[in-house]
């Protein structure tokens, strides 16, 4: 997947309803902090015209954006799941093919 393959408004809608299925799919640069979030982020969302949708963690801190603190996208995912407790559940929901 590249940059161009991201719709906006999908990702966006995604971002606002914190849709688990996107989770790794994309992550979204926010031009007004300067922070990269996972769809899931816990955080209040950006308005649109601060986001910017990237397809991997890697790409958005080369454009110098920092991981946020909530949601970890450069933590690795298994991390996150247990930080939260719903482990198995929501990762049978991302990842169905394994
Ligand atoms: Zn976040």
């Amino acid at each position: 997947m590249n940059t161009s393959d991201l719709n906006r408004e999908a990702c966006y809608r995604a971002v606002l309803a914190k849709d688990a299925r996107f989770d790794g799919k994309f992550y979204t640069a926010v031009l007004s902090t300067g922070i990269y979030c996972r769809p899931i982020c816990p955080a209040r969302p950006p308005k649109l015209e601060n986001c910017l949708f990237v397809p991997s963690a890697a790409i958005a801190r080369q454009l110098g954006f920092r991981a946020c603190l909530r949601c970890r996208p450069d933590a690795p995912y298994f991390r996150f799941e247990e930080r939260h407790g719903c482990g198995y559940h929501l990762e049978a929901a991302l990842y169905p093919a394994l």
